[in-house]
């Protein structure tokens, strides 16, 4: 995809704008011929926030448009926290996609040249997933799905357990573990205490389970460090030198760098 077409961010100021993005690699990974080589398949990747599921979703249809196949992607309407008409990753990798409410939807939209069906954000979708995965992939078609495994408390987000039962091939990457790094398998919710609203379970506080987030509601945590309720938020020392260098961005010149800005 080519940069110009990136969605608008809403959350990016101008600053972040001007930052370079992050590519993804296209190299080949253990998994990448697990489904292609089936005439009909279903591949689930599961696991915490911030593992990746996504950014291994998008790779997995960037390998299969080079293959010359056709792909198409779907994603639930309550998922619009990067971009509405895109797949998106924590860390600004895009895809295009199409907005659902309910997974029979894909079947209205569904092509008849498409032969790679993305599904991203599956425990957000009713039960009817797995209805509609198995149909797809008994129509021949090669169906990716990408979920949380676990919710915050720590329990079986439905229907991705139901999922991974009649999956052909199954992924869990795991995250870091921002309070020791190790892996984590965790998604811990933290107190966003600066927020009106947030202890209000009406208002989309801790006691509501779904709850659409990224960095400032979540964080990865491995089982030993997880705990099943809001939790403080882990101090990042690397909020404070962003902060920092925003603050003085002089002060972080190398005199080659001030030389370079004195002679354009
Ligand atoms: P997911 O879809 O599983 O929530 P994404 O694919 O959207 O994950 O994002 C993965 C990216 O998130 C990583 O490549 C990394 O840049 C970023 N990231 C932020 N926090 C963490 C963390 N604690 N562990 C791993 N990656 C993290
Ligand atoms: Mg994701």
């Amino acid at each position: 995809m080519h940069s110009e077409n990136l969605p608008e961010n809403p959350r990016m100021n101008q600053n972040d704008k001007n930052e370079k993005k992050e590519f993804i690699s296209l190299q080949a990974g253990p998994r990448d011929h697990a489904g292609e080589g089936l005439r009909g398949s279903l591949e689930v990747i599961v696991g915490s926030m911030f593992s990746g599921k996504t950014e291994e979703l998008i790779r997995r249809l960037r390998r299969s448009q080079l293959a010359r196949q056709s792909v198409q992607v779907f994603k639930p309407r309550i998922d619009v926290r990067y971009a509405r008409d895109f797949v998106a990753s924590h860390n600004q990798i895009f895809f295009p996609s199409i907005t659902i409410e309910e997974p029979a939807e894909i079947f209205n939209h569904l092509l008849p040249q498409t032969q790679v069906v993305g599904i991203d954000e599956g425990q957000f979708f009713s039960s009817d997933l797995v209805r509609v995965s198995e149909e797809l992939a008994a129509r021949g078609l090669r169906v990716l799905v990408a979920g949380l495994d676990t919710d915050w408390l720590g329990q079986p987000f439905e229907p991705m357990p139901q999922l991974l039962a009649v999956a052909d091939v199954i992924d869990k990457p795991r995250a870091v573990c921002v309070v020791c790094g190790s892996l984590a398998t965790r998604t811990q919710k933290i107190r966003i205490d600066d927020e009106p609203g947030a202890n209000d379970p009406v208002l989309g506080g801790e006691n509501v389970r779904v709850q659409v987030g990224g960095r400032k509601e979540y964080e990865a945590r491995c089982r030993k460090h997880f705990v099943a309720r809001v939790d403080a938020a882990t101090p990042d020392p690397n909020d404070f030198v962003s902060e920092f260098l925003k603050e003085s961005p002089a002060l972080f010149k190398t005199p080659q760098m001030q030389n370079d800005e004195a002679s354009v």
